[in-house]
């Protein structure tokens, strides 16, 4: 199932997004589900059953302003270099454990809000990724039980400010500028999505810049949720980025990067696509 946050112009709503309509889950009695109960199959089952009977309030998905699915994420825990064939464009061997860093939760921007590209900085790139929403919080927990730990999924474009990331010798400042980790347009929990066999792919003014299949993941959601978890504990509302897949702007010859007037959609394969324009700061 599709989840959305969602605005009319008041107070943001959850709702379930099916056949171009919008469920307000606030309608249910005792209100939206919380992201632990998204998680739960029982609760999402009864949510079906609601959108199929059309017990819900419903409106045209066009009338309505799609928001990231977490605003304001406790932490943003992001791998690098997982992808088979992200490793090989930069000639690097695929890590024997994931490699991961953050991005400021304050980076987080909605679908269709700009990406605005920092004065002084010049090169602004692309991620398209898909990213594991924490539904409930865990630390140590074991590989074959993280998948119970994850809420749902969403697309994450990990923007970044290439000379900032490789000037510092730490991605923090290249990686959180404000608006660089727009997020949407959807959270799909349940319904069979398979987090590890899912189409990845980036355009830019409608052009294919990154396409993949999580299949090329080195580590899985379970093995990144598991690894994560065995030095910081996971708490509702934390986003793990699984990284991206080949074919980023900096590594094309010549480098490809983001201007503004860009117009980049990040897709994935049942979570939907993802639209930001670049603007000049
Ligand atoms: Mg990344």
């Amino acid at each position: 199932m599709q989840f959305v946050r969602y605005t009319t112009g008041g107070t943001p709503g959850w709702g379930v997004l099916d056949d171009d309509q919008i469920h307000a889950l606030d309608a249910r009695p005792g209100g939206a589900p919380s992201l632990s109960e998204l998680g739960d199959g029982a609760v999402r089952s009864a949510i079906r059953r609601d959108v199929d009977n059309g017990v819900l309030p419903a409106e045209d998905a066009s009338a309505v302003s799609l928001l990231a699915p977490v605003p304001t994420p406790g932490k943003i825990v992001c791998a690098g270099l997982n992808y088979h064939d992200h490793a090989e464009e930069q000639n690097e061997e695929p890590p024997e454990k994931p490699m991961l860093f953050t991005k400021s939760p304050s980076a987080v921007a909605n679908p269709g809000d700009a990406i605005v590209h920092p004065e002084g900085v010049e090169q602004v790139d692309y991620e398209v990724e898909l990213a594991a929403v924490i539904g409930r919080a865990g630390a140590d927990i074991p590989k074959a039980d993280a998948e119970e730990y994850v809420a749902g999924y969403t697309v994450l474009n990990d923007v970044s400010a290439r000379d900032a990331q490789f000037d510092d010798g730490q991605f923090f400042r290249g990686k959180s500028y404000d608006t660089f980790a727009p997020m949407g347009p959807t959270l799909v929990a349940g319904d069979g999505f398979d987090a590890n066999a899912a189409d990845v792919e980036l355009r830019v003014n409608g052009t294919v810049k990154q396409s993949s299949n999580t299949e090329e993941f080195i580590f899985d959601v379970a093995d990144l949720v598991s690894y994560i978890s065995g030095f910081t504990t996971l708490r509702p509302g934390d986003v793990v980025s699984t990284g991206t897949p080949g074919g980023v702007g900096i590594f094309r010859d010549p480098p490809e990067l983001l201007e503004p007037g860009d117009e980049v959609e990040a897709e994935i394969e049942g979570v939907g696509v993802l639209e930001n324009d670049v603007v000049a700061e």
